[in-house]
């Protein structure tokens, strides 16, 4: 009898080693990291909206953010409060290397790709504390999706059942793509993808096919630039039957 609660102390531990192990390096399985949401209903509108950073950012980004939000989403937020920086637990992240980027790329770069789900608990539990309504985070990090193994560098992603969005700046740099540093082009970037992904919560998953429309589905770079700010008469009549909707 000792000698089989031994063995099963031995798997135990293995199991815990090995959970570790899956944490550290970032295996993209939708069941790595299973978010935690205490509060997990449905969105009310209006709400409050938070902006956290991960990495350092002009100070005039969130304002300028801000601004764009108003005049898009007028009456949809009581308010959009700036959370400041957030320093990371390195350990959680330093080691986010997807494998088969590294063998696709064959390459010694050592590339880091840290999977949304990491950003999504954090940011569940900023949003719980900081009763919001709604979360986004503004990161240079390289992300790669946890719920789809196919998209490895994304502009960003929105996570509608726990209310939060993550935005990643490392591709709407031009310098990504070794041509001169252009710091309005990036900003007007910026704030189309994170006026795209608070579309995303508030009118749903959908994309839209005109070419000019805010909530088209971006490939690249290129195609961010050719949308506008706004949405297109058509998405506009979705926003306004959420309005109506929430009665507001
Ligand atoms: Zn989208
Ligand atoms: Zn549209």
């Amino acid at each position: 009898m000792p000698k089989l609660q031994k063995y099963e102390q031995k798997i135990r531990r293995y199991k815990e080693k090995l959970k570790k192990l899956i944490i550290r390096i970032g295996i993209s399985y939708p069941k790595e990291f299973e978010l935690k949401d205490e509060i997990s209903e449905k969105l009310l509108l209006p709400c409050h909206l938070g902006i956290l950073f991960f990495g350092d950012f002009d100070i005039t980004l969130f304002e300028k953010i801000k601004f764009r939000l108003n005049e898009i989403y007028d009456s949809y937020f009581f308010e959009i409060r700036n959370l400041g920086g957030y320093n990371f637990p390195i350990k959680l992240f330093s080691k986010g290397v997807k494998k088969e980027y590294r063998e696709m790329k064959k390459s010694s770069d050592k590339i880091k790709i840290h999977p949304t789900n990491k950003f999504y608990q954090i940011l569940i539990n900023k949003r719980i504390e900081e009763n919001l309504g709604m979360i986004i985070a503004i990161t240079d990090l390289p992300i790669y999706s946890s719920n789809d193994d196919n998209i490895l560098f994304l502009f960003g992603e929105t996570h509608l059942k726990h209310r939060c969005c993550v935005i990643s700046l490392l591709k709407l740099k031009e310098q990504f793509y070794n041509r001169p540093k252009n710091h309005h082009l990036f900003e007007q970037r910026v704030i189309k993808e994170v006026v795209h992904e608070i579309g995303h919560l508030i009118i749903g998953p959908d994309h839209c096919l005109n070419k000019s429309c805010v909530m088209r589905f971006s490939n690249d770079v290129k195609e961010i630039d050719k949308k506008l700010f706004n949405f297109c008469n058509e998405c506009k009549i979705k926003l306004i039957n959420v309005r109506e909707r929430y009665n507001f």
